[in-house]
């Protein structure tokens, strides 16, 4: 240290300039070379792994959010390095998914699937591949000013082939227990992004809503002036009715109503104790019974004149469902099994046609008549003003209710049935959980977190339909042979044409690679799908540790003896790593794991990159430092995200 330094340092009581202080201090180290000198210091000594949950890299700066996060990082690497231990010092990156497609799409203006499609494959990955690159670069050079010590020059990036080689090499194995299944399902689905979104992704993805609700009428066969009352807060699913549930032990009751405006009465039936609570005028209860009477009885549905309705007529029966409560609605439910994931499950045991309305950008399929081709979300008014035109509907009403988002774009979700690929989770639940339970997890309730995620969670769905992210190596040869590869080096052996071009293992480049069938020698070609980013992240304790190239590497540092990360990760960051971990090892890739809680400002909102009270942790005369940042100590938290 010079004698300038020593007094600048030393002068810190009298009106010191702390912006200068910290950039004397990162001229000092840069200097002297002082972390270059410790690692060297500590180079064969007692190891002490530490795996860095790899930041997003999406962003141009980074907000005190996040500086608070890599701080805790920082810490606990210096700390063990001033006790003697051998440290990797390794930055990640996490690179591919959704959340970077939807940045690259607004920087070129694409505004669906079709605009890139259009724009090319090629161009699109390029322009997401400079993306992540410019912003790792400003992430490394702010955390440099931030102070944190890192091997910057070697951090990983979970785009690389080595990463998802890696990711192959599990999926192959889930392949050979039997746990990779295609299954057609109901799911949550983003009709912007055309793709479907897994559990982990919903949880925390709702927001207050109003929406057009509607009561209709579902007239009984055989019977004169006599209907269902059901009652929907999504309209657009109303075409594909195939089923009306009620519970079978709930008390119903059958009403005479004189509707407004109308000439004559008309029988109604709906829950007993719903119409206990109306107000209307001149109605006449006429008996009471248990829902299970209503089993069986059959109706006419509310678009049966569309060409679709020779595929939902056969269904329109009453069938039991012990989920229909009175709290809202009419304990009359409308059944819409290619819309929603209850529905589906029902469809399965009471052998119901599973009729799909719209599209992957959420528009009306053919059989539909005149709602083909329009947006789901948009038809509400005219649905009901067509039911109301043919005498079915029976009130309208506004009402306001959470409802999921698509995390990364923020539109309303709606459900879909595809064909997506999932992971089976039973045979590996009791694993997982074993494993968890030997971690140490801090705060304690963390660990609780991640025991009740497990018991919940359901099949894992690996597939996104889109195009900048981990592409799934799944082939079916002509024959109709089903494999998976299992790394680069197995795609190179197996290929017959299309390596020449293959530049990366990224759309579009990966699709041209056509490979022999291992059973019956027939060319082969991927399926299109890529996969849920959170297979990136998962796959680090290993990919980055090089555990199918260096098994000795691997072998020194495996597993960490530390990660810290904010609490929303229990279910993401830590649990995919976990389940990578258990199929590749049996346990736990981490032993102690030390969770942040969120970064809160004075509204008690949560600061986040994308809203509005962001605070780029550069900015001179911070609003954080003055009166605004409220960390919130680690006690069970207030606000309960995932359970
Ligand atoms: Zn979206
Ligand atoms: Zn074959």
């Amino acid at each position: 240290m010079t004698t300038d330094e020593k007094t600048r340092f030393a002068g810190v009581s009298s009106g010191f300039d702390l912006p200068e202080l910290e950039h004397g201090v990162l001229d000092l180290w840069e200097r002297e070379k002082s972390f270059d000198a410790l690692r060297k210091k500590n180079a064969g000594g007692p190891r002490y792994s530490f795996t860095d949950g790899p930041i997003t890299a999406n962003i141009e700066a980074m907000g005190v959010h996040h500086a608070w996060g890599r701080t805790y990082k920082d810490l606990y690497q210096r700390y063990k390095s001033m006790q003697g231990f051998d440290q990797r010092w390794q930055n990640g990156f996490d690179c591919q998914g959704l959340w970077v497609e939807v940045q690259v799409e607004r920087e070129l203006n694409l505004n669906n699937k079709r605009d890139i499609e259009a724009y090319g494959i090629a161009r699109f990955s390029a322009a997401c591949r400079a993306r992540v690159d410019r912003s790792a670069s400003a992430i490394t050079k702010q955390s440099i000013r931030l102070g944190q010590w890192m091997d910057w020059e070697n951090s990983y990036f979970t785009y690389s082939d080595n990463n998802i080689s890696h990711i192959w090499h599990v999926l192959k194995l889930c392949h050979e227990k039997g746990w990779l299944y295609k299954g057609h399902r109901a799911m949550p689905w983003c009709a912007r992004c055309g793709t479907a979104l897994s559990e982990h992704e919903m949880t925390g993805s709702y927001k207050e809503m109003t929406h057009t609700s509607l009561y209709v009428r579902f007239p009984i066969e055989g019977r004169v002036a006599e209907s269902f009352l059901a009652w929907t807060t999504t309209p657009w699913t109303l075409p594909a009715n195939v089923a009306l549930a009620v519970h079978p032990d709930l008390d119903y009751a059958r009403v005479r109503v004189r509707a407004d405006g109308a000439s004559a009465p008309e029988i109604l039936i709906l829950s007993a104790a719903v119409f206990k609570q109306t107000k209307w005028h001149d109605a006449e209860l006429l008996e009471t019974f248990k829902g299970k009477t209503l089993l069986g009885l059959r109706y006419s549905g509310p678009f049966d004149e569309l060409p679709i309705g020779a595929q939902t007529k056969p269904g329109h029966r009453v069938i039991a469902w012990d989920q229909v409560g009175e709290a809202e609605g009419t304990g009359i439910v409308h059944i819409a099994p290619g819309c929603g994931a209850e529905d589906f499950a029902l469809s399965k045991t009471e052998k119901l046609p599973v009729v799909v309305p719209i599209d992957d950008s959420a528009h009306f399929n053919k059989g539909f008549g005149w709602l083909e081709g329009k947006e789901a979300r948009d038809v509400a008014h005219e649905i009901a003003a067509d039911l109301k035109a043919r005498g079915r509907l029976f009130r309208e009403l506004p009402y306001t209710h959470s409802y999921p988002i698509c995390w990364r774009c923020k539109e309303e979700i709606v459900f879909r049935v595809a064909d997506e690929w999932f992971i089976s989770m039973d045979d590996l639940r009791p694993k997982l959980k074993s494993a968890a339970a030997k971690v140490r997890w801090l705060p304690e309730f963390i660990g609780r977190r991640m025991d009740n995620w497990l018991d919940s969670m359901g099949d894992w769905n690996i597939s996104r339909k889109r195009y900048w992210g981990l592409p799934l190596p799944f082939y079916t040869c002509a024959n109709d042979h089903f494999f998976v590869i299992g790394s680069e080096e197995e795609l190179r052996e197996r290929a017959v044409r299309g390596l020449e071009g293959l530049q990366e293992l990224h759309r579009p480049w990966i699709d041209d690679v056509v490979v022999a069938c291992p059973q019956c020698k027939a060319e082969s070609t991927r399926v299109k799908e890529v996969g849920d980013a959170w297979l990136d992240a998962g796959i680090v304790p290993f990919s980055t540790l090089g555990h199918i190239t260096d098994r000795a590497h691997w072998e020194k540092w495996f597993p960490a003896e530390f990660e810290t990360e904010n609490l929303e990760q229990v279910r993401l960051w830590y649990y995919s790593q976990l389940f990578m971990s258990v199929v590749l090892t049996g346990e736990a890739p981490y032993r102690t794991v030390l969770s942040n809680e969120f970064v809160y400002d004075e509204n008690g909102e949560e600061f986040h990159k994308t809203g509005d009270n962001f605070i780029d942790f550069q900015a001179k005369a911070p609003r954080a430092l003055e009166h605004v940042l409220v960390l919130r100590d680690l006690r069970e938290p207030r606000r309960v995200r995932s359970e």
